[in-house]
Formats: structure tokens, sequence, C-alpha cells
């Protein structure tokens, strides 16, 4: 068998692409197949593992009649624009239609230097990849709109970081790769040629991909700002909820799909607390757990500005328009957020006048006390079920807490409804780095491991008590994330 691939972007959008081919692979092999994925997806799990599985997750061997592409795209970096990123170190293999009809990308990162490499070197060690790996896994387990990981293989090339290490490829799938930056990339493109041919295109096949009912739309370049908005606000509030910290969420690393893409120096938080940060170049915290649904406005804004051509040939007009559109971002956001904190709670259908207050004194006293964001909704549920002392145990002010347990038991919360929502096990920063520490050195033993916990997250296994917990608070307080992957 083969995957028969198609090259619909780079036939739709050749100025978006350069076809590429990657770098040998002196030695692969391979690290880590998502077996359930192949499935969903019609492919052979027992082929990927033979050569020509392994040549397709490497780029090495292509289909006869695909054509892998680096993607161009521009993007604010920490608020700063490049005119010129695009894929450094990666590769659209091409689109496939998977078991249940949907069109899919299979992409690989780490594939070797493309024209768009830049200083780097278009490589990737197996820590990183893996990383990438575990964690989308994870928020895919949780319900949250992800690409997925369908494989790390490790090169046989080293990589030369801080030290030397294995180089990895990780293979992705996605809805597709189409980022905001994609849209300023060819917004730069129409600006500098004097027409917005490209622009359109890029847009007509964004609404056909992924937000067809755009198409019928009066207005449809608005009606495409409003479902990246709508789909954006949904996935941030999803994040928000399980305490994920995207990390670097520059306008290229944010999708039209509204999956969450690009996994660096992301990590869950632990004790509750807006201001965290993990990513070891975000100093002024710009990418911080509270910020993020802010910033995911300023990255929509970003967008709408590439659409103004295309929603009004008056300018005021179309800013106007989109400023509107982008008017409705914030309520969609806290519907989103309030409705996931709702479940949460355990009090599905309680009145907003009384779940918004109980939100808002919650959340202060849980960042007095420095609570666990995860573990706190799951003793919560122990106390919706008859055992409060575990969750009074991890409060410093009592009596306020008391008091809100009282206001919350009156809303008659069901503790069943919360454990659907409220992971038991998230990939938790300290064994997430020994996990990958064990597998950079040959051990994948902990990786599956802490694979098995987190993509059946919201069922508690005996004997998986050690997932289940934060990590030390020295750890904790001092973890940082790379960017240097
Ligand atoms: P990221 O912050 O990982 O989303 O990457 C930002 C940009 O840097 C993208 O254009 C990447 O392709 C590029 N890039 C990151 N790492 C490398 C590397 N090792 N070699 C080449 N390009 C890279
Ligand atoms: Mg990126």
């Amino acid at each position: 068998m083969t995957l028969a691939l198609q090259g619909r972007f780079v036939g739709e959008l050749p100025e978006l692409a350069v076809p590429w081919k990657a770098e040998a692979a002196p030695q692969p092999q391979l690290l880590v197949v998502n077996e359930p994925l192949a499935a969903e997806l019609g492919v052979d799990a027992d082929w990927l593992r033979g050569p020509d599985g392994l040549g397709l997750l490497t780029g090495t061997v292509v289909p006869s009649d695909a054509t892998p592409a680096a993607q161009a795209y521009a993007g604010h970096q920490f608020g700063g624009y490049q005119p010129r990123l695009g894929d450094g170190r990666a590769l659209l293999m091409g689109e496939f239609v998977d078991s249940t009809g949907r069109l899919r990308d299979l992409h690989l990162k780490g594939s070797g230097r493309t024209p768009f490499a830049r200083g780097g070197d278009g490589l990737a060690a197996v820590g990183p990849m893996l990383r990438e790996y575990v964690i989308s896994e994870a928020m895919h387990a949780l319900g949250i709109p992800t690409t997925r990981a369908l494989a790390v293989v490790a090169t046989g090339r080293p990589v030369y970081r801080d030290t030397v290490l294995p180089g990895a490829v990780l293979a992705r799938v996605a809805s597709s790769h189409l980022r905001v930056g994609t849209f300023q990339y060819a917004a730069a493109v129409s600006a500098r040629e004097g027409n917005v041919d490209l622009l359109r295109r890029l847009a007509d096949h964004a609404i056909a991909r992924h937000h067809p009912a755009a198409a019928v739309a009066e207005n449809r370049y608005l009606a495409l700002l409003d479902a990246v908005s709508a789909a954006q606000a949904k996935l941030v509030a999803q994040w928000m909820l399980v305490g994920f910290v995207h990390g670097v969420m520059n306008t290229d690393n944010m999708t039209i799909s509204g999956e969450t893409i690009d996994y660096g120096p992301c990590a869950f938080m632990e004790a509750f607390d807006p201001a965290t940060v993990f990513s070891s170049i975000d100093s002024s915290g710009r990418y911080a757990y509270g910020n993020q649904p802010a910033i995911t406005l300023w990255n929509l804004a970003r967008f709408a500005e590439t659409l103004l051509p295309l929603i009004h040939e008056n300018s005021g007009a179309a800013i106007a328009l989109a400023e509107a559109s982008l008017d409705s971002f914030a309520g969609l956001y806290e519907t989103a957020w309030t409705d996931g904190m709702r479940a949460k709670l355990g009090v599905p259908g309680a009145p907003a006048e009384s779940v918004t207050p109980l939100i808002e004194q919650l959340l202060p006293q849980m960042q007095q006390s420095q609570i666990d964001y995860t573990l706190f909704y799951r003793l919560l549920a122990g106390a919706a079920r008859g055992d409060a002392e575990p969750v009074r145990g991890e409060f410093i002010d009592l009596a306020a807490f008391d008091e809100w347990l009282g206001r919350w038991r009156a809303l008659e919360p069901d503790p069943a409804v919360m454990d659907r929502v409220n992971p038991v096990y998230i990939p938790r920063n300290h064994l997430v780095e020994d996990a990958l520490t064990a597998a950079t050195g040959g051990d994948l033993g902990p990786l599956q491991q802490l694979l098995t916990a987190v993509t059946a997250p919201f069922e508690e296994r005996p004997g998986s008590e050690r997932f289940a917990e934060p990590g030390e608070k020295e750890f904790s307080a001092s973890f940082q994330t790379f960017c240097g992957t």
C-alpha cells in the first residue's frame, strides 16, 4: 500500500509553495507510531513500520504522484513582523482523504533545510519531536482541536544544539497548515503586485477546506473572518479550561482551521496563576496563561487586516465591517469559557447570575493557595460526593473557601458531569521531562507509560497515581521550556 497524496495546496497556490525534498535519513528507526490515528486515516500501521513506510514518514520515499513542498508564510513574532518565515525545516507531503472522507495534510517536521531555513539547520532533535507527539495527543484526548502526531522516526543524524542530540522527524496530520501568517504573506504579495488574485485564491481555498458555510454568505470573506474568529474563541477557551499555555502564539502559529499547532515551549500550568509563563524567551509574559484570549484577538486583528481588500472595495467600509466582526469575539469567548466552567463545576444548567460570581470568587482563592489547577476539580468532585476534606485541605483561607463551598453546593453539583470533563492525567512537566530524557538516551518505556496515561485522561486507574500528582513545588516554580527546538 501507499498513501494517495494529492498536491492540492501546491496546485492551487503555487506562489506559496516551494517544491522540495527531505534530507536523507542515514539510519531511520521508528520511535513511536500512533496506531489509533493510523487506523482512523486508513493507513496500515505495519506498513508504516516497513521500509516504504519509514521512507514516507521521513520524506525520503515520495509516492510517485506527490509533490512535497515547503510552505511560505510570514508572521508577527512576539509582536514584530517578519515578512518571510515559512517552513524552514518542514515539508507538506500532500493532502489525502482519510477513512471518514476528511481531507488531511501529511506534514513532516525536522526533514532538513529548505529555502526558508535562514540560519537554521533544518533539523529537529528526538526530545522536542516526542514532546509535540505527547502533548498534541494529550490535547486530542482532552477533546481539544489539534494537529495530530502520526509518528516520530529517529534519523540517525546528529543534531547540534547545546550538546549533540539524536535527530528525528515528526510526521503530523492536520486539517491543513493554513496559518494567519499564510494570509499575511499572501496579503503582502497582493499589495506589492497591486492585485488581490493570490489573496482571493487563498481565502477561497480556506473557505472550501474549513469554513464552507462562508461560501454562501452575502459577504464570504467577512463570513470567513467570523468563522475563524468563532473557531479560535472556542479553541482558546478550551486551552484556558485545561490550563494549557501555548507559549508562542505568534501569528504564524495560529491556524485558520481552529486547530492547535506548533507545540514548542508549551506546557500545562500546575499552581493556578494567570501570570504563568514557561518559555525562556517570553520575558515580558506576552504569552502568559491569562493573556491568551487577548493575544488570540490581537492575532485575529492581524488576520482581519489581510482580508480588508476582499471584504469591501472601500477601505473605510472594510474596516468598519471587520471591527464589527472582531467585536463579537469577547462574547463568543465568554460563552465558551463559562459553559466550560459550568461543566467543570458540575452545574451545567446553572444560570449565569449564579455561576459567574462563583467563578470570579473561586479563581483568586485558587491563586492565593497555589492550588494545582487540574487536581482541584477532581478533589471538588469528591466534595460533591460527600467528602470535602481533601479539597478543603488545599486552601489557606478555609473560612472563605467554606463560604464558597456552601454556595456551590446549593446549586446541586453533579460529580459525574465533573469527571467527564476534568482530567485526572495531563502531561505533567516533570513527567514529560523525565520521559524525554529517557527516550533521548534510548529508553522509550517512560514515554509509553506517559502516553498511556494522557491518552485516556478522564478515567482514574489504580497504579497510575504518580501520573496524577503535581511536580515538586521547587521543580514547578523554576520549570522553563526552550524554543531552541
Ligand atoms: P517556530 O517558532 O518553531 O514556529 O518557528 C519559527 C520559524 O523558524 C519557522 O519559519 C520555522 O520553520 C523556523 N525554524 C525553527 N527551527 C528551525 C531550524 N532548526 N531550521 C530551520 N528553520 C527553523
Ligand atoms: Mg511555527
